[in-house]
């Protein structure tokens, strides 16, 4: 079996998103880690690899630095990693990043495409599904549970109160969850490895089947006017009174502000 995994490298989030003066992303000022439920798309390709017998290829498309998460990914167990980077792919909303991923994956074999359902920066959850659009492959988004059945994937698709069993023929994409499973760490040995593993790059040439209408910014239909941080609440207003007091304060302020 062959597993292409997307994964992309996104800024950290968790120590606060910071800002360039004109509203982008500084992403040099944020440590670059690997999307998180990539990560986890990664560890169930890695399991059905350990359970089923499969090769993993993973795929990041991004500046040169992007190597780090393949390098990363190569480290916890995947075997090929192919960077797709090019100046001219720089600026990619979804719909351009979507069909330069598929482009590149048009070059390869698989069964199964991994992704992860969002991105923690972008996050729209729009590629996977594109990427599976652009091949003409079914998807199957919100994983939870990923089992093979001969030549069909068996997915447990997970919703807010319950959870679908989905079963599709392959090839197919799946959108994973971080909550899919606990990733596994790089084991020392797949470091060294890892460091010492070529890398395959590919630039817009190695894309196959794309024009260059639908690639980079200019084939963007999409583009971030301005991104800032959540508008933080006021402290709020902290009063003490007897519970008859508090009824009247609280209509009080509600009339006073037009809500009743
Ligand atoms: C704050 C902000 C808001 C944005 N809003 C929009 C918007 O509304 N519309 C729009 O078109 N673009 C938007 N973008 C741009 C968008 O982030 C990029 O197009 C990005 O390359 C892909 O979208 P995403 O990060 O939302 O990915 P998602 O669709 O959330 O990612 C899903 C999965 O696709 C795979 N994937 C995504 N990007 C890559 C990659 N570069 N390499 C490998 N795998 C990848 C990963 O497996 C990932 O988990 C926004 C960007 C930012 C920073």
């Amino acid at each position: 079996m062959k597993i292409v995994v997307c994964i992309k490298q996104v800024p950290d989030t968790k120590g606060g998103v910071k800002f360039n003066p004109d509203g982008t992303l500084d992403r040099g000022a944020m440590l670059a880690i690997m999307n998180p439920d990539d990560k986890a798309g990664l560890e169930a390709a890695l399991r059905l690899k350990d359970e089923y017998g499969a090769e993993v290829t993973v795929v990041t498309m991004g500046l040169p630095k992007a190597e780090e998460v393949l390098r990363e990914a190569l480290a916890m167990g995947a075997d090929k990693g192919i960077l797709v980077t090019d100046r001219v792919l720089g600026g990619a909303d979804t719909w351009a990043t979507s069909t330069t991923i598929a482009g590149a994956i048009r070059n390869l074999e698989y069964d199964l495409i991994i992704t992860g359902r969002q991105a923690i920066d972008g996050d729209t959850a729009q590629v996977g599904p594109q990427i599976s659009e652009h091949l003409d492959i079914p998807v199957i988004s919100y994983a939870q549970d990923i089992k093979i059945d001969g030549d069909s994937v068996i997915v447990q698709r997970q919703y807010e109160d319950r959870y679908h069993v989905v079963k599709a023929k392959m090839p197919c994409l799946i959108t994973a969850l971080s909550e899919l499973n606990e990733p596994r760490y790089m084991t020392p040995g797949g470091i060294f490895d890892a460091y010492a593993a070529e890398i395959t790059t590919w630039g817009r040439a190695d894309l196959k089947d794309v024009d260059d209408s639908n690639l980079g910014l200019k084939g963007s239909p999409t583009q971030i006017a301005k991104a800032s941080d959540k508008v933080r609440k006021g402290a709020g207003e902290k009063v003490t009174l007897d519970p008859e007091e508090s009824v009247a304060y609280i209509m009080g302020k509600l009339t006073e502000k037009h809500i009743i």
